[in-house]
């Protein structure tokens, strides 16, 4: 059995702050590998609310640091090792959630393995491999990544600005999850807009493509209907996702 279930779907400022959406991220169980992606505030909160079991993760990855993807990391740590009394697990963050600033605090460290993500990097946790294929372009060092079981592969492109060499980066995942904060471009905070994670679908291509992490603006413009529009241009499967969707990877 492989499926997502996202713990939740809200992202930037005005969405998060205000509790829009929820915004735990994404817990994926792959072949029985359970990996939390992005545990942002409320994540532990939103785990024991669908009944998952924290203490069953093998692996926690934040792609980024900022707060709305890493808020719960320590005390996610400390759930998955029974508080640090049971040591297991891996914790896969990029170089900046370590060093300087660093949101992975010092004393729940011992408690599991450290992996830093490098471009490139590539892991394997039982039967699934994790690649982390690019670094993407926001302000703060970020990586998104591809799971493959069962020779299925699932890529999720997290917060990026658009930029030649992320389709190709994807090319050939059978699912895709995508972060879309923005219906409009602001060069400052560097997200996808709509009209870039369309283009990215279409030449992606993948069989089903799930949209998530929306900010005010995407909320207003309705995921549902934006994921329709996308779907009829593209001709992908497209979703919008919602607190507590699950979506299985079987069959498909
Ligand atoms: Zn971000």
């Amino acid at each position: 059995m492989s499926d997502v279930i996202f713990l939740g779907t809200g992202g930037g400022r005005m969405v998060v702050l205000n509790q829009m959406r929820h915004s735990g991220g994404f817990w994926l169980n792959l072949n029985g590998v359970k990996i939390l992606q992005d545990p942002g505030p409320g994540s532990l909160v939103m785990a024991h609310k669908h009944v998952l079991k924290p203490s069953s993760l093998d692996a926690i990855i934040l792609s980024h640091r900022h707060i709305d993807h890493s808020n719960d990391i320590n005390v996610m740590i400390e759930t998955m090792t029974g508080g640090g009394f049971h040591p297991r697990g891996r914790v896969i963050v990029p170089g900046d959630c370590l060093n300087e600033d660093p949101v992975v605090l010092q004393y729940v460290r011992p408690f599991t393995e450290i992996v830093e993500i490098k471009e490139g990097l590539k892991i394997s946790i039982r039967d699934i491999n994790i690649s982390f294929p690019i670094r993407t372009m926001h302000p703060v060092e970020t990586y998104g990544a591809i799971y493959e079981f069962n020779s299925k592969r699932l890529g999720y492109i997290p917060d990026t600005e658009y930029f030649p060499g992320l389709a190709q980066a994807y090319k050939g995942v059978d699912f895709l999850i995508i972060n879309v904060v923005r219906m409009t471009t602001d060069k400052r905070i560097r997200h996808l807009n709509i009209k870039e994670a369309a283009n990215l679908i279409g030449s992606i291509n993948p069989k089903m493509a799930i949209l998530t992490h929306f900010g005010l603006q995407a909320l207003k413009a309705s995921p549902d209907h934006q994921a329709k529009l996308i779907s009829e241009r593209t001709g992908v499967r497209v979703i919008a996702a919602n607190d507590g969707l699950s979506v299985s990877f079987e069959d498909k």
